[in-house]
């Protein structure tokens, strides 16, 4: 069961665009605070379909939206179960209809009977679903990480996600090539904080996808849901379960350079891999060797969906 669609409130709002030769020129400028090689250009998205990325639909063009869905307090202190979401629901609150849906967020517990993480990334077609998300998961006992690919009849996602819709087709995209951190920033936050201050009167969000071509990445999945409240960043360390994971690792989420005064999070993505390591991405532990190669677009749109009440700050790292 997912939450009936009607009950779910939705605020939309446009994002301001900025062409893409324009963000090219402030991410040159700007990256090389923290990584030593940089190179920014305006391409034609390669097939994302094929190796080494193997997303579900080719380009990031058409209709792109950034989504967010639900929010940390309904996993923390306690969570609320009954934050269930249907994607093709989602998609329908986000006014798209044929739609390739990618991001981070949690996966579908009432499909894994525990709670996990989700790299989403599927394809809902003229009713039908190539779904290709997958959801990791922490292992009882051995506490070690267990990645699967989710069935086409499974289309749920929990409690919160950032998702990046678009068409899937061909077309322009933001390239950004980016070796060895000499910085203290993730690749992720490094672009953010070029547009955060090039943009401080501007709400700009980007969406795609990025790869970890070399090196480990920290990342974190969800252990069960905790039995006791979590009521801080302290407590919420100890109850995710951190991994260092290799490449190549296949990332997907969205970034916004601002909260627009819709209680957003800033950046969240997750990834996954073809050796069994998926989970959400924070930093490389590898600076001197790392190296990110990412295809971004920008999302013309945004929509925040079911968003939390009662807000609070942690838990968005
Ligand atoms: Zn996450």
């Amino acid at each position: 069961m997912a939450l009936n669609p009607t009950s779910l409130p939705v605020v939309h709002k446009k994002l301001d665009i900025i062409p893409l030769e324009e963000i090219q020129k402030v991410l040159t400028e700007g990256l090389p605070t923290n990584f030593k090689d940089v190179e920014v250009t305006v391409v034609d998205c390669p097939d994302l379909t094929k190796e080494p990325f193997t997303l579900a639909k080719p380009g990031l063009s058409g209709s792109t939206k950034l989504v967010e869905v639900g929010g940390p307090p309904y996993l923390l202190p306690t969570v609320q179960k009954d934050k269930v979401y249907d994607l093709r629901d989602i998609a329908k609150l986000s006014d798209a209809k044929n739609v390739f849906i990618i991001g981070a967020g949690a996966g579908p517990h009432p499909y894994a009977g525990r709670n996990c993480e989700g790299i989403f990334n599927l394809v809902l077609e003229n009713g039908t679903v190539n779904q290709q998300t997958r959801i990791a998961k922490v292992t009882p006992v051995n506490e070690n990480c267990s990645q699967e690919i989710l069935p086409n009849t499974e289309t749920r996602m929990a409690l919160l996600g950032n998702l990046f819709l678009s068409e899937g087709k061909p077309g322009k995209v933001l390239k950004v090539h980016a070796k060895t951190r000499t910085g203290r920033k993730d690749f992720i936050a490094s672009i953010r904080e070029c547009l955060e201050k090039k943009f401080p009167d501007k709400l700009v969000g980007l969406g795609g996808t990025f790869l970890l071509k070399e090196g480990i990445a920290k990342q974190h999945v969800m252990r069960d849901f905790s039995t006791t409240p979590i009521k801080n960043e302290e407590e919420l360390n100890k109850w995710l379960k951190f991994y260092n994971m290799s490449a190549p690792l296949i990332a997907v989420g969205t970034l916004v350079n601002g909260d627009g005064g819709l209680d957003l999070r800033v950046q969240h993505f997750h990834s996954f891999s073809n050796h069994g390591e998926a989970g959400h991405y924070h930093i490389d532990v590898t600076p001197e060797t790392v190296e990110y190669l990412g295809y971004f677009s920008v999302g013309e749109e945004i929509y925040r969906i079911d968003a939390p009440e009662e807000t609070h700050t942690f838990g968005r790292d």
